[in-house]
């Protein structure tokens, strides 16, 4: 048995392609990074600095706080970072007072205790974290091209391993509202998870780590982790 901890969500969804896999954690090799996911990463950045500063209630220019973020690879998309920030500020909705978390580092070891970042067993970074008594919800941002449907928002993965983290922190949360913000649309989609199907998730998630680590051949299986290699 090998064991390939921190398990992150896309280090488990990479195991769908072992030779993916084998290439990335036994020869190490991270591949060439496609300047397009840059634009992404920015965005994260910025609505995390200006969700921080609305928690806060402080003033903040919106141009400064792009150029704290700019890149070289994404410095001639301005105006489409200037776009998603418009969006955000017109549709983006959350309630300050219920936020527990902002590009929260969670980390929990086997035995379901918090753990340290680089050296737990399951560790994810959660874009929002709002607390309303026993209902948790979970906003992740996303710059993708194609909003999901209700029914891809209803049985979204990662999203249930968001959960399944919370979970471990938040033992009083009995429901979930899970939601993808799509940066390029201004566009929010839910879904309403309860506490037994994240249960439900965590058993299948076990199976997923304990296939991973008895994994002894490295067949290429294309498919959506394709893009990674
Ligand atoms: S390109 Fe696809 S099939 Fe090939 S190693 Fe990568 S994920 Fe596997």
């Amino acid at each position: 048995m090998a064991d390939y901890s921190p398990y992150s969500f896309s280090k488990i969804n990479l195991a769908a392609c072992p030779f993916a896999f084998w290439l990335r954690y036994h020869e190490k090799l991270k591949g060439v990074r496609n300047p397009i996911f840059d634009l992404g990463s920015v965005i994260h950045l910025i609505l995390a600095k200006l969700i921080e500063y609305i928690i806060a209630g402080k003033e903040y220019d919106s141009d400064q706080v792009i150029l704290l973020y700019m890149r070289a690879t994404v410095r001639d998309r301005i105006d489409e970072l200037r776009k998603e920030v418009w969006l955000f500020e017109k549709y983006f909705e959350f309630n300050p007072e219920l936020v527990v978390g902002v590009e929260e580092r969670m980390s929990i070891n086997r035995d379901g205790t918090a753990g340290k970042y680089n050296s737990s067993f399951l560790r994810g970074i959660l874009d929002l974290i709002e607390i309303d008594g026993d209902t948790c919800i979970i906003t992740d941002h996303k710059s993708q091209f194609n909003v999901l449907s209700d029914g891809d928002m209803a049985k979204h993965e990662q999203l249930r391993f968001y959960c399944f983290m919370v979970m471990h922190f938040w033992p009083q949360v009995e429901r979930f509202i899970t939601r993808i913000y799509f940066t390029r649309y201004g566009v929010t989609k839910s879904a309403v998870i309860e506490k037994d199907q994240v249960l439900r998730y965590g058993k299948r998630l076990a199976i997923s780590i304990d296939h991973i680590e008895a994994m002894d051949k490295w067949p290429a299986i294309p498919g959506d982790t394709c893009t990674i290699c």
